[in-house]
């Protein structure tokens, strides 16, 4: 991929950016290092005044870091102004709750036969952070905020779409007051990362992507052992079960599915609807989906644009021509509307079978495959039929069926009656394919500390 900003809704190249070069990368880990020292010896309350200036930074420049998003990779200019506050909150959140996150925590000194023993939660140093164009602030700050909080260092290797929106990030904690080297944009290729990974200085690598970045990156940190958290795809679950309030499921289901223009990782992607209220449910969902307007996301009135990358669009086309051709049923859209910049529509699929691709593969478009089943057991078989186990959702108002879809969704988070979301107070990640470690809440900074065991005799 070029480093580049193509206008997704477009496909007009705006600006186009050479790789670094070696001797660039260089100087940067060389800053990572630095920067590391310094900001290890510095208080909490001192990174949360510049974590703070951070939110500041973000909140008085949204609009017009809304607008580089969306002309970056197409998300609404509305969902891209929600993004940046969401940023900022949760800068704040880090600011406030890190320091109690990570405190030293007391053992019981009296059965290890000590004094005192404790537990200290120290920084590791420089973290290569690989991040996707879908959330290209959000993703990027979901790591930065806890790991600068615990006193690590960042190296940002960003998505090659969203360049513009990477070097702000890596002028953002500089600029808000965090050491030089705090926080760094290496504007590189993937084919680079296994020489930055592998480079003793960098401590361990953070990526939020596809399943195959991931088994890559995770191939080349087990050979030099470091660790990795990896967020890979997702094919999140919507089961509907009959005493679910259908209006109110239908419509978050269409939330759910065409957020961001189809592309979340855990946007609703399975729809598994108990066949006593299978009908009812369809109707009210395509209705829904119908009446989503697609156009220019920097339009106020625009629901869903462009998918971001042309790949998507094909990808998407082609799972739906795979699904149709061994029979399945397009009940809206499926069709690739031919226009320039890379569009896929509002789209529903019913009557899936296992050999279609969409029965196992992550549909990154606002596709919803449709499932008739006529028991909890068989939603639940459905729901757990994918590679994939990030997010899950089950509607349904019988409190027994509550506990049990907790219990037996394959899926690192299970919301009952709403749409999968990421808050910093809650732990967000996968299991299975979508891959291990968990990002927010006080699991995200832990990840990248050595949890030292201290025991005084
Ligand atoms: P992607 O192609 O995997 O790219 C993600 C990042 O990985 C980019 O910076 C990319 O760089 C880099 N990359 C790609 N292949 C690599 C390789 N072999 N080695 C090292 N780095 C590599 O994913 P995407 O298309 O941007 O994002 C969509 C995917 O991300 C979906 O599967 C989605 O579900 C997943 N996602 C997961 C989460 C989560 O929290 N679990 C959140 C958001 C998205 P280049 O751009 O230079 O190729």
């Amino acid at each position: 991929m070029p480093i580049a900003t193509i206008n997704p809704a477009t496909g007009e190249v705006l600006k186009t950016f050479e790789p670094m070069s070696a001797d660039q990368i260089e100087e940067r880990l060389r800053t990572a290092v630095d920067g590391f020292a310094a900001l290890r010896r510095t208080s909490f309350d001192q990174r949360a005044a510049w974590m703070r200036a951070a939110a500041d930074i973000l909140e008085s420049e949204r609009d017009q870091l809304a607008a580089l998003m969306t002309t970056e990779m197409g998300k609404t200019l509305a969902s891209a102004k929600a993004e940046v506050t969401k940023c900022a909150t949760g800068c704040r959140y880090y600011a406030e709750h890190a320091e109690a996150m990570l405190a030293d925590e007391p053992r019981g000194a009296k059965a290890v036969k000590a004094l005192r023993a404790y537990t200290r939660y120290q920084p590791i140093g420089p973290v290569l952070a690989i991040m996707p164009w879908n959330f290209p602030l959000w993703q990027a700050i979901r790591f930065a905020a806890p790991a600068l909080m615990a006193g690590n260092v960042g190296l940002l290797k960003h998505a090659s779409n969203v360049p513009q929106t990477a070097l702000f990030l890596g002028e953002l904690f500089r600029r808000a007051g965090f050491p030089d080297g705090a926080f760094q944009t290496l504007l590189i290729g993937s084919d680079k990362v296994e020489a930055v990974l592998t480079d003793d200085r960098v401590r361990a690598a953070t990526l939020t992507g596809s399943e195959g970045a991931g088994r890559s990156v995770a191939g080349i940190a087990g050979r030099v052992l470091k660790k990795t958290v990896l967020e890979l795809g997702g094919s999140d679950p919507f089961v509907v079960m009959p005493s679910a309030d259908l209006d109110k499921a239908a419509e978050v289901a269409t939330i759910a599915r065409c957020q961001n223009n189809g592309q979340s990782c855990i946007a609703a992607k399975r729809f598994i609807v108990h066949t006593d209220v299978y009908e009812a449910f369809a109707e009210r969902f395509v209705a829904k989906m119908t009446s989503l307007v697609v156009g220019d996301p920097m339009d106020d009135a625009t629901d869903v644009g462009p998918l971001a990358i042309e790949q998507g669009a094909i990808d998407a086309d082609e799972q739906v021509r795979d699904a149709v051709s061994k029979g399945a049923k397009v009940l809206l859209g499926g069709e690739r509307p031919y226009r320039p910049g890379w569009w896929y529509p509002p789209t529903v699929v019913t009557d899936l079978t296992p050999e279609m691709r969409m029965w196992h593969e992550e549909v990154f478009a606002p596709v919803a495959g449709l499932y008739r089943v006529s028991s909890y057991e068989e939603a639940v078989e459905i729901a757990n039929d994918s590679p994939y186990g990030l997010g899950s959702n089950a509607w349904t108002n019988d409190p027994g069926e509550q506990e049990r879809f907790a219990d037996d969704l394959d899926a690192g988070m299970v919301f009952v009656n709403g749409m999968t979301t990421s808050y910093p107070e809650l732990p967000f990640g996968g299991v299975k394919h979508s891959g291990y470690g968990r990002e927010l809440a006080e699991l995200g900074p832990r990840e990248f500390c050595n949890i030292k065991t201290v025991w005084v005799g």
